[in-house]
């Protein structure tokens, strides 16, 4: 109706309702436990490369295959480079995946809570698609996959609620569909859980998608990566060479590199977010919430006596950031994102204040 108001050109427009990113405010003192960022620094191994990151070489294309990068991937887990594809964070891949791979008129399945931009991919390149519910527990209900589709994608742990699915019951789930590409979003796998990855041996048909925003404190280099057939991963390149050739810049590349060969640092920081993970859980419980247990570097929480949004609210006032979604059947959940022990014990604080009030 008021499409007719509109401009010719503007009634033909690709319009789409964008994915909101989390806010991010920045000033000093704040705590920022609201889009699952790592509290600590990357690898000074990294840091060493960015210092000395050759200036001229800036005048030059990046290397249109992420050639250094793959390898590093690749012999990090024991695979071909061909089993590798490299994008500007898992996003950058998945939106890739979305358009190369979920191409039919059968909807593709994804569960109704999950990452919020699975349907904004889906309309953008108008793929059909069918939201499955997950049960009372946040658990992905087998049988809803077991059914004809386009193709299938959650992420595991999922998120926003950190439930993870054993790799027994994935496997179930890519075994009756092996005429499509199943899509497992490991955005969170390093915190605890077991990667799906040696099933890409078995399956042609199963693409595992991974990032350096959350277990390797990169979220500002844009790093996520695709591991798969290498039939999937050249489907891929096809479609991102008709794109654009140099997706990845430079000093990510090499800044990338450094953080794979620094494995004792990588492994050190998880376990801490590991340990800040489960002590906070203990005083969470304390203070009267309830929660799905969390695989990831995030708690999915609920009070029984303190709405979600007026939390959130009062927990801004207090310059205490964590994520609110507005949505049917989480609208009384917070998702708080693991920080140190210290901004932990702040916002444990500040909840105790709100409640005695
Ligand atoms: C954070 C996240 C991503 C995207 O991360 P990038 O920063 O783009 O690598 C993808 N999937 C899920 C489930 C996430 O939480």
């Amino acid at each position: 109706m008021c499409d007719t108001r509109k401009n010719g050109w503007e009634r033909k427009v690709r319009k789409v309702i964008p994915y909101t990113p989390g806010e991010q405010p920045n000033r000093p003192g704040m705590i920022k436990l609201n889009t699952n960022e790592n509290p600590y620094p990357p690898s000074m191994a990294v840091k060493k490369a960015l210092e000395s990151f050759p200036f001229d070489q800036l005048r030059l294309y990046p290397d249109p295959a992420v050639g250094s990068l793959t390898n590093a991937l690749a012999d990090y887990y024991g695979l071909k480079k061909e089993n590798v594809f490299v994008g500007v964070g898992s996003d950058d891949v998945l939106a890739t995946a979305f358009l190369t791979f979920f191409n039919g008129e059968k909807p593709i399945l994804f569960p109704d809570i999950t990452y919020s931009f699975y349907d904004v991919w889906a309309k953008l390149y108008r793929i059909p698609y069918e939201q499955k519910p997950l049960d009372e527990n946040f658990s992905i209900v087998k049988e809803d996959y077991l059914q004809e589709n386009g193709g299938i994608i959650f992420p595991n742990p999922n998120a926003p609620t950190g439930v993870l699915q054993p790799v027994g019951f994935i496997e179930d789930i890519i075994k009756a569909n092996q005429d499509v590409v199943v899509i497992i979003d490991e955005a969170y796998i390093d915190f605890g859980g077991e990667s799906c990855l040696p099933l890409i041996e078995k399956y042609d048909n199963l693409l595992v998608v991974q990032t350096f925003s959350k277990s390797r404190s990169m979220a500002g280099l844009r790093i996520g990566f695709a591991m798969g057939n290498e039939k999937l991963i050249s489907y891929l390149n096809d479609v991102k060479y008709s794109i654009n050739s140099y997706t990845m810049n430079q000093p990510s590349i090499v800044l990338g590199v450094e953080s794979i060969k620094d494995d004792s640092y990588f492994k050190e920081t998880i376990q801490k977010v590991i340990r800040t993970r489960e002590r906070s859980k203990k005083k969470l419980k304390e203070l009267g919430f309830s929660f799905p247990d969390s695989y990831s570097n995030f708690i999915f929480a609920t009070h029984a006596s303190y709405p979600a949004k007026e939390l959130f609210e009062e927990l801004k006032q207090k310059d205490i950031y964590v994520r609110y979604f507005n949505k049917e059947r989480i609208s009384n959940y917070l998702r708080i994102s693991i920080g140190t022990d210290e901004e932990m014990d702040r916002l444990f604080e500040a909840l105790k204040d709100i409640m005695e009030q």
